[in-house]
């Protein structure tokens, strides 16, 4: 396993802002990772870091990433077996290259394969968990393996064990043809093209139901208010961009500004989809 100590967060998220990770643990066998959760008493766990900000200063909760050992994609039958650190960008060719089709949806979505179960990430009407036939995930107990069926998930929401580290799954895919694969992620991809670009994290906040948060925080008015180096976008104002001088406490600021206009002017409580990591977890 290797192990580093004093990372930069910013390095580590595309939101490119937080303090210094005190250890940063990359396991590169299961066995490895079920005896290191058996020795920590807190840990958090990250894919990608494009749904991620940690908080600014010294983050001494062990922070766990999967080696690139964990990153192998192959097809088995009728379904797609993909281990967590895969990037979802290569796990989409592999199904290209392959003539597979049913994960097109997930074309433009940054972030591997881990991050994308626990988030699960998709369009506003359907989520990766709806392709998943199963889930491998390891604990402080060992290795287990469990079927979509028994799993809780919901609109961004994995619905998986926060104690757990998922390092694989078996996803639904059928035989297809590659112009039209190829076509339909196009067709996904496309629909991103006018996603502000610069350092975020996508999406701030969840869609409270029969609602768009970037709409209901632009109807505040609150398009384009900067705190330090953090703006809402002009673009869209669900997302917030670093201009890469950003501190995870103007993020807080500007997050907090929006909770704060939407509910005045709306009622409405809205949630964050970016994960927040802190001392206080
Ligand atoms: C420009 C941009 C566009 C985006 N567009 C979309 C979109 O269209 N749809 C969408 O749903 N999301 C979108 N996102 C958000 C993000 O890309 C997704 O949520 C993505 O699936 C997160 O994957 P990740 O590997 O980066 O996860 P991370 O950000 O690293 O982690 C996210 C969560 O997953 C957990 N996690 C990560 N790996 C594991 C693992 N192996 N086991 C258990 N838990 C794990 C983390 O602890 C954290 O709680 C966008 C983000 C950006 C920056």
């Amino acid at each position: 396993m290797k192990e580093y100590a004093s990372v930069s967060a910013c390095d580590l998220t595309t939101m490119h802002c937080g303090g210094t990770i005190a250890t940063l643990y990359e396991p590169e066998t299961k066995e490895e990772l079920a005896s290191l959760l058996g020795s920590l008493d807190s840990f958090v766990v990250i894919g990608g870091g494009s749904n991620m900000i940690f908080s600014d200063g010294l983050i001494t909760t062990a922070v766990i990433r999967l080696g690139k050992t964990f990153s192998s994609v192959s097809i088995e039958g009728h379904a797609l077996h993909a281990e967590a650190a895969a990037p979802l960008k290569e796990l989409l060719q592999y199904c290209l290259e392959n003539g597979r089709s049913g994960l097109e949806f997930l074309s433009g979505i940054p972030g591997t394969l881990g991050g994308a179960l626990a988030m699960n990430a998709g369009t506003p009407d359907k989520g990766i968990m709806d392709a998943v036939l199963e889930v491998e995930y390891v604990d402080a107990e060992g290795i287990h393996v469990v079927k979509r069926d028994v799993i809780p998930y919901g609109y961004r929401h994995g619905g998986l064990d926060s104690h757990a580290v998922v390092t694989s799954a078996r996803l639904s895919v059928q035989p297809g043809v590659p112009e039209e694969i190829a076509a339909a992620m196009q067709s996904y991809f496309l629909k991103k093209k006018n996603q502000p670009r610069g350092f975020s994290s996508g999406s701030m906040f969840r869609n409270p139901p029969g609602f768009a948060a970037g709409h209901l925080i632009e109807q505040t008015g609150l398009k384009g208010l900067q705190i330090g180096g953090a703006k809402i976008s002009e673009v869209h104002a669900n997302f917030i961009i670093n201009d890469g001088n950003a501190t995870t406490a103007d993020i807080r600021s500007l997050l907090q500004t929006i909770k704060e206009r939407v509910k005045e002017r709306f009622g409405i409580e809205l949630q964050e989809e970016v994960k927040i990591i802190d001392e206080r977890l």
